[in-house]
């Protein structure tokens, strides 16, 4: 009865939903904060005095989301703890990249896909552009859903081992993409390590990397204080990156992910997603999404007070012996000597925290924790004193 490919899907496991009690959840990356209240109110007045959408198929394109993802990108330079802004009179707001994000172009919406969750985005992204001829080259440990998807769309894998500072192994990447003619998959900053490469870093590999092939940056923590590789799609045709709305835009409940790329690239995306489902953003969503960009100086805001609890976390873990990778996301990737990741994941959870241990071999002693709020830090940190 079942398909023969089913034998080849190794389904993603996501941070722990409880229902038995409630966490403070810090195991899924998600931000503490809420969506802006605009968004809850476009929402609502849309249901409310457009209620007939509800009943009609949404614009498949996406074409205003579209366009307001670009001019949020534009105006913030897609780092948004860097963005700065005010909020005007009528209640939207503008925002300016700073010195260093500048996009030196304008992103038009012709660059930018849309799909429901940047997990959708890159099932679309696996499908346009990789065959089971050849394997992709990714790092062994960055984001578990592409080898999930690997084994979805039968396409090889050729996982490089980062290096022994936990940083990605730019040289052997682009040795064995160059060798197999293959295209590169990675997140930066990367998950789980929580480290960056500069955008500089990122020229240089691409320079050197097979020019027929994609070359894919996910960005899913870019607007926690990484450098955006946006500004790079004017040198090179090949690029493309994703992006989501789940962690720096209070989104994860909206599913909504995008890529930015060249307006040739982006069409071939479209072509995919119109061979599987015209309409992967519905109309609330839609809305949601493009009230959310309006109001990006609230999330630059909060992208802020995420970075300073981030080094408050770190500052404390350090002083207290652990080992803790430099983050640039809203996550902590760290361990301590003599304890295993699952030790730590018990001991937090009893003082009604979550945070998540990975099972797999060589980060098995790590923890992950996201970034919460002052308050929810304060108590992560009390319950990590034990330690
Ligand atoms: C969270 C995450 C995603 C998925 O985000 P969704 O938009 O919620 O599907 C993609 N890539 C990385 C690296 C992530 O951490």
């Amino acid at each position: 009865m079942l398909s023969k490919r089913l034998t080849n899907l190794h389904p993603y496991v996501p941070g722990e939903q409880p229902k038995d009690r409630v966490y403070i959840k810090l195991n899924a990356n998600e931000n503490p904060y809420p969506p802006h209240k605009s968004v809850a109110e476009a929402v609502s007045k849309a249901v409310l005095e457009n209620t007939e959408k509800l009943g009609l198929y949404p614009d498949p394109d996406a074409t205003e989301l579209r366009k307001a993802i670009a001019d949020m990108l534009n105006q913030t330079g897609g780092v948004l703890s860097r963005a700065r802004g005010k909020q005007n009179a009528d209640g939207s707001c503008t925002c300016s990249p700073s010195e260093q994000d500048k996009i030196p172009f304008t992103v038009t919406p012709d660059m930018i896909f849309c799909g429901n969750g940047s997990d959708e985005v890159l099932s679309f992204v696996f499908y346009t552009f990789f065959d089971s001829d050849r394997p992709l080259v990714l790092p062994e440990f960055t984001y578990s859903f592409y080898p999930v998807y690997c084994g979805y769309y039968n396409i090889p894998m050729n996982p490089i081992p980062l290096k022994d500072d936990w940083t990605l192994d730019v040289e052997k990447m682009l040795f064995e993409a160059n060798k197999s003619d293959s295209a590169i998959i990675f997140a930066n900053p990367n998950a789980p390590t929580a480290l960056s490469l500069s955008r500089e870093q990122v020229r240089g590999m691409i320079k050197k990397a097979p020019k027929d092939k994609v070359f894919i940056v996910d960005e899913a923590y870019c607007d926690f204080g990484g450098e955006s590789c946006i500004p790079l799609l004017s040198e090179f045709d090949n690029l493309v990156i994703v992006r989501t709305f789940s962690k720096s835009l209070s989104g994860a409940g909206m599913r909504l992910g995008f890529t930015v790329a060249s307006p040739k690239l982006t069409e071939s995306i479209f072509t995919v997603k119109n061979s599987f489902n015209h309409f992967p953003i519905d109309f609330v969503t839609q809305t949601a999404g493009i009230a959310s960009c309006k109001s990006a100086f609230y999330y630059a805001e909060n992208a802020r007070k995420i970075v300073s609890n981030r080094t408050r976390l770190t500052d404390f873990l350090r002083e207290k012996g652990w080992f803790v990778i430099d983050s640039s996301t809203n996550f902590v990737f760290a361990k301590k000597e003599g304890v295993s990741g699952e030790a730590v994941y018990q001991s937090v959870k009893q003082d009604g925290l979550l945070i998540r241990h990975f099972a797999t071999p060589g980060i098995e002693d790590f923890v992950r924790m996201t970034i919460g709020t002052d308050e929810q830090t304060s108590a992560l940190i009390k319950s990590l004193e034990k330690f």
